[in-house]
């Protein structure tokens, strides 16, 4: 029984850029970091192949010896069969159909558990971050797209088609601009880092004054990263202020949606966004909420920022496998 708690978890955040690997404690401590670069031009199998390499690599740093990791959670861009460990399809990575949980458990000989990175990345905040101790929570995402994850009476919820947890294609404006999906005025369209910098590259195209005109040309206005806009917010630009102010709102509103529908004790924002604007943000999409909901869903709903920042995929992963894997003793 002592050797139990000694057992460690390996957690991976695999991306469309980096892939990251940490063995994970009990008590969430990350033992070893390792880092590498996404090969999505290589192909999946060179991406799994990495991915192996670099757990194996997070182990021997960490000097814990093999035996004592109990097994391997891989957050992934895409929607995943959880069961499986199917991935159905991840555009970021150029996935369609990439059995991960099998590959990876040839190559490593560890059990696997594979989950959408997003839902990792709730559950991590729920675990190890802002949420720890929350019953029932709604994480939100909010980076170059926008993404969420549902904990429903202390766990994950996937919904019927393992698909739960689609916050950025609420619809927030029937008449709003064209999402990538397809649909019109959904939230990813109108409050997303992309959302934030074409409004941006339109006014300045318009010949608006902006701090961020002195910075980049109207070329390359769409590589701006969100420290940038945030630098210009927090600086009181006008344009920006404005612009930053409306994509807040409109994510309020899809907040005060989730909150009447679910009544969640938490809201975690998490994602580039939020933390490039801080706390300022998180208070804006609060007031946008408090306006639109009911006293009752409203009250005591405590809408906090993320905790774990980049770290919250990989602790999320890990967890997940460890409480799969345990549970099977
Ligand atoms: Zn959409």
């Amino acid at each position: 029984m002592a050797r139990k708690s000694e057992d460690y978890v390996v957690g991976v955040d695999l991306g469309g850029t980096k892939i990251l690997a940490g063995i994970v404690a009990r008590d969430g401590k990350i033992l070893a970091r390792v880092k590498a670069k996404t090969e999505v031009e290589a192909g999946y199998r060179r991406i799994i192949s990495t991915l192996a390499a670099s757990v194996n690599r997070a182990v021997t740093e960490s000097k814990i010896p093999r035996a004592h990791i109990r097994a391997v959670g891989v957050g992934v861009p895409g929607p995943v069969d959880p069961e499986t460990g199917v991935v159905k399809v991840a555009p970021n990575l150029r996935w369609k159909n990439v059995p991960v949980k099998k590959l990876l458990e040839k190559s490593l000989a560890l059990p696997v558990l594979v989950e959408n990175d997003v839902n990792a990345g709730t559950v991590g905040e729920h675990r190890f971050g802002a949420g720890v101790g929350v019953k029932n929570l709604v994480g939100i995402f909010v980076g170059t797209g926008i993404g969420g994850g549902l904990i429903i009476n202390g766990s994950l919820y996937h919904g019927f088609s393992k698909a739960a947890g689609e916050v950025g294609h609420m619809i927030i404006d029937v008449n709003g601009p064209r999402c990538g999906c397809g649909n019109k005025g959904c939230l990813e369209a109108l409050a997303s880092r992309s959302a934030i910098v074409r409004k941006l590259a339109a006014a300045v195209r318009k010949g608006s004054k902006t701090a961020l005109t002195a910075i980049v040309s109207d070329k390359n206005m769409r590589q701006v990263g969100s420290s940038v806009i945030a630098d210009a917010f927090l600086g009181g630009d006008k344009l920006t202020v404005k612009v930053v102010k409306r994509a807040a709102r409109y994510c309020g509103i899809g907040v005060a949606s989730i909150l009447n529908l679910l009544n969640p004790e938490m809201v975690v924002l998490g994602g580039g966004v939020v933390q490039a604007f801080g706390s300022e943000y998180v208070r804006l999409v609060a007031n946008a909420a408090r306006k639109r909901t009911f006293d009752v869903t409203f009250r005591g709903v405590r809408i906090v920022p993320a905790l774990l920042g980049d770290d919250a995929v990989l602790l999320g992963a890990a967890s997940l496998a460890r409480e799969k894997y345990e549970r099977r003793e």
